[in-house]
């Protein structure tokens, strides 16, 4: 059985996500979404609600579960739940360098724990939660780009209807 974790902020849960985590479900048995409290990027929405939403929009698979990273670090939670590898998505070089750091220190704590990047198909490359927060507080139809229950909060926080 190989568990693996996808960690994120996902303020909010966007298409791009998914796409990832449908290429994850096709490697591994069980995929944890571990959503970050993250407070210094001060999120637009708390981190239970952002797991809530990401239970709603991936119900469809049965193999995914959806949890909240308390503190302490990832690799540490990673063990804790006996995963294999940790998913993280590439979209573009900018992103590179910064995951690079990352995995290669993850992998200095924990060597039995790969990080694993795929990358979305490429209709996503642009796409970043933080894109559909200013969009979407300007009055933008965000529609093609997230699932309908992230839509759905994200119309009633912004008090859209
Ligand atoms: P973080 O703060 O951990 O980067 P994000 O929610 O921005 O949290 O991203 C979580 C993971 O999903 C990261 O590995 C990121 O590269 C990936 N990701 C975000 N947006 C996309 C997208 N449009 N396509 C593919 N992967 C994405």
């Amino acid at each position: 059985m190989k568990r693996a974790i996808y960690p994120g902020t996902f303020d909010p849960f966007t298409n791009g996500h998914i796409d990832i985590l449908e290429r994850a479900c096709n490697i591994f048995d069980e995929i944890i979404i571990a959503v970050a409290i993250n407070s210094q990027k001060r999120p637009m929405f708390s981190a239970d609600e952002r797991a809530e939403m990401i239970r709603e929009s991936v119900s469809r698979f049965p193999r995914v579960a959806v949890d909240t990273l308390q503190a302490g670090l990832l690799i540490d939670y990673a063990r804790e739940k006996n995963a294999v590898a940790i998913i993280r998505g590439l979209r573009q070089v900018a992103d590179f360098e910064y995951e690079f750091q990352i995995a290669l220190m993850n992998r200095h704590l924990c060597p039995d724990i790969t990080t694993v990047f795929l990358m979305p198909n490429e209709k996503y490359t642009y796409l970043t939660s933080s894109i559909i927060r200013e969009v979407a507080s300007l009055g933008g139809d965000v529609s093609d780009f997230v699932p309908e229950p992230v839509l759905k909060r994200l119309k009633a926080r912004l008090g859209l209807g």
